[in-house]
């Protein structure tokens, strides 16, 4: 079954369309790249699928149920932004323990599963540390930790890489591949950089002006541009 399902998905600011009919099936730990220029509707998109914006038509399914009858708790899914959206005043440990602490997750189990993410992430030696103590790389690490310490059923990735200068957004697309061949979880990833999109992704949508003009894998969109 696919984790996440958008049919024919709409979005209206007044009477404008912005979003005009958008449908596709994630499969299981799938990796779906939504690429496009500015305002082209992805990041209206994603935030559809993450509760965040109110979806004018069409439905959005994550897990088999309606992700606007779900309570925000309930969505199971995770996002990361590209301004990291750290507490400032919390160490790395903290940030990353937030969510899960709000789930009731604490001691030993709590201590564990920052330190696994941390471990996968690079991070273990830096959990002591305030984000201010962490270059730009290291924090857009955290906020994937934070992310990844929830085990979610699916990852929302809003351009994380975009506030990042050229060197270390090569390096971090290599770790998100890394990280994605080792974890599998379902994935929506929006860029408008188009190389990024295609190292990333298992299938990709190319956005224009609100249209999903094709969906479909990297090859694919290679020898069909
Ligand atoms: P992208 O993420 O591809 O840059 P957006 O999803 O931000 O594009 O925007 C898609 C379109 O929707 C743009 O034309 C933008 O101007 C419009 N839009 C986005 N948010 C709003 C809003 N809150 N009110 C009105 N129009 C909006
Ligand atoms: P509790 O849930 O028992 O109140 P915390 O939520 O503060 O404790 O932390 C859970 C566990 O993680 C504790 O064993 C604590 O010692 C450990 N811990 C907290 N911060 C760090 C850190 N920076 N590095 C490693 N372990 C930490």
């Amino acid at each position: 079954m696919a984790t996440l399902s958008l049919n024919d998905v709409r979005k209206s600011y007044g009477k404008t369309e912005v979003i005009h009919g958008v449908s596709i099936d994630v499969e299981d730990g799938e990796f779906v790249v939504i690429v496009g220029p500015s305002g082209c509707g992805k990041s209206t998109l994603l935030r559809m699928v993450a509760g965040l914006e109110e979806i004018t038509r069409g439905t959005i399914d994550i897990g088999g149920r309606e992700v606007n009858k779900l309570e925000p708790r309930e969505r199971d899914i995770a996002m990361v932004f590209q301004n990291y959206a750290l507490y400032p005043h919390m160490s790395v440990f903290d940030n990353m323990a937030y969510g899960l602490r709000i789930a009731g997750i604490k001691g030993d189990d709590l201590k564990a599963r920052v330190g696994k993410a941390a471990e996968m992430l690079g991070l273990t030696t830096l959990l002591d540390r305030k984000p201010r103590q962490l270059s730009g790389g290291q924090r857009q690490r955290v906020a994937m930790g934070r992310a990844l310490v929830r085990e979610p059923s699916a990852f929302l990735f809003d351009e994380p890489l975009s506030n990042l200068d050229a060197k270390l957004r090569v390096s971090m697309r290599l770790q998100i591949k890394d990280l994605q061949r080792r974890v599998a979880t379902t994935s929506l990833y929006v860029t408008h950089d188009q190389v990024e999109a295609m190292t990333l992704a298992d299938r990709l949508i190319v956005m224009n002006k609100g249209v999903a003009e094709q969906i479909a894998t990297p090859m694919e969109i290679y020898d069909n541009p």
